[in-house]
């Protein structure tokens, strides 16, 4: 095992991987930015050490600095968590060339997983089904136009390297897939170097199933069920609860075992989370892989009783999994609220600053997975999301109840925060149906 783990990340993840460091008695080492060096879980560290000014090209995201502070710390380990150099092959192979093991997939797997128009290839070879689409990336507007006539409008452009929902546009004609080519290229091309678009057929109302999967390195792939993350707002998660509310056993089994079937064709090992969107008639479609922990891992964690963050760096130490698929169980229901510091009467801009009040709520069922507290500063240099608010209860009418007590309870100001969003959504009929799509706050909140 591991006995030093640096830890690349900020905010609750950061706090989070600490966490299971320390319960696996491992040190944890935080690099942290000047803008965060006053947080809390820089002191819960066994070391800190300030990498640069806010701005994350000049810390979070510079590789040479990190690499240098797990030297100078004498770390075994890096865990990126989610976001900055998480899903970035180059930083894992340079952990690897440096003799630091890297928490999470080898370089050529997560290269391979990471562009959508590969894994799109491999999950065809592995017999998961795909959204009709392009076989591989786009050559030309002529091509995309010619194909978007042989399956269909509406149909989506994506990025290849995409990700954030960049580099994606919807057509309904050849008209506006001309202009829709030209605008996903340009987001593209400038928010990740790589202008490569493919094209799929537009799902339309569907929901977002995700399965999470942990694979050992050697080759043993357990799925932990699915979450359903079809609240969205322009096709960003802000709840995701587990299980799925409208899936069947057969369709539940059918699901989880095509993701496997991806993990173990890419020869993956790690935590992954295999994104399939589901349309009315039960048909689900693969959409991409995310090769590292995700910010909703803590609901499949709720309903499993399994710490998948410990599991992780243990799989990176060389630990074999010693778990069975039977051993794995759903119990209740979870939900997660994304408590993020915006203000939704301005389109959910932004909405950083000191906050003064923050009394979280507590009593049976709630989880809490945040790195502020009264007198902390959200900073406006990184994601808004301030806070994580989980519960756990029998079923799934009982988490809607107590996340709405929870909600209510929850007191941050003067900060706005995504909080009576959130309400609204669980105070909704169609929601407390489970009756909805990724569109269901554009058509019915907005
Ligand atoms: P990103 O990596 O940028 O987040 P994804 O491929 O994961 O992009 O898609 C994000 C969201 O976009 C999905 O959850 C869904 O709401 C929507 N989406 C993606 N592909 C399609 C599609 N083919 N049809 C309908 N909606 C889609």
């Amino acid at each position: 095992m591991f006995s030093r783990v640096l830890i690349a990340n900020r905010g609750e993840i950061a706090l989070r991987i600490i966490r299971a460091c320390h319960e696996l008695g491992i040190e944890a080492v935080v690099v942290y930015s000047q803008a965060d060096k006053d947080f809390e879980y820089v002191r819960q560290a066994d070391q800190a050490i300030c990498i640069g000014p806010a701005a994350p090209g000049e810390s979070y995201l510079n590789i040479p600095r990190i690499i240098s502070a797990a030297e100078i710390s004498d770390s075994d380990a890096i865990h990126p968590g989610y976001g900055f150099l998480a899903e970035n092959a180059h930083f894992a192979e340079i952990c690897g060339e440096c003799g630091i093991a890297f928490i999470g997939p080898s370089p050529e797997s997560m290269r391979m997983l990471g562009d959508k128009v590969q894994a799109r290839e491999l999950a065809k070879k592995a017999r998961v089904p795909c959204v009709p689409g392009s076989e591989g990336a786009l050559g030309s507007v002529e091509e995309a136009i010619n194909l978007a006539n042989k399956i269909g409008y509406p149909i989506i452009l994506k990025a290849a390297a995409g990700g954030g929902g960049r580099g994606m546009r919807v057509a309904h004609s050849d008209i506006s897939l001309k202009g829709a080519f030209a605008a996903a290229q340009a987001e593209a091309e400038n928010a990740f170097k790589n202008g490569t678009l493919y094209l799929e057929k537009y799902i339309e109302q569907p929901r977002h199933v995700e399965v999470q999967i942990l694979a050992d390195r050697a080759g043993n792939a357990l799925h932990f069920y699915e979450r359903d993350c079809t609240v969205q707002r322009r096709h960003q998660k802000l709840i995701e609860e587990c299980p799925c509310p409208v899936l069947d056993d057969e369709t539940r089994e059918n699901l989880c075992k095509s993701a496997l079937r991806l993990v173990q064709e890419a020869n993956y090992h790690s935590a992954c989370t295999v994104e399939f969107l589901l349309d009315r008639n039960k048909n689900f479609y693969f959409i991409e892989v995310n090769t590292r922990i995700q910010v909703e891992h803590t609901i499949t964690e709720m309903i499993t009783g399994q710490d998948l963050v410990k599991r992780q760096i243990q799989i990176a130490a060389g630990r074999p999994l010693e778990l069975r698929q039977k051993d794995i169980q759903i119990h209740g229901a979870a939900m997660e609220c994304r408590i993020n510091a915006e203000d939704p009467s301005r389109g959910f801009a932004p909405c950083p600053g000191p906050i003064a009040t923050f009394i979280p709520p507590g009593g049976p069922g709630i989880r809490i997975d945040t790195h502020v507290y009264q007198g902390a500063k959200v900073s406006p240099y990184y994601d808004s999301m301030v806070a994580k608010l989980i519960v756990h209860q029998r079923n799934r009418d009982e988490a809607i109840n107590t996340m709405k007590r929870a909600l209510r309870e929850f007191r941050i100001e003067p900060i706005l925060t995504t909080i009576p969003i959130h309400l609204k959504v669980l105070s909704h009929n169609l929601f407390a149906r489970g009756d909805i799509d990724t569109g269901f706050i554009e058509k019915n909140l907005s």
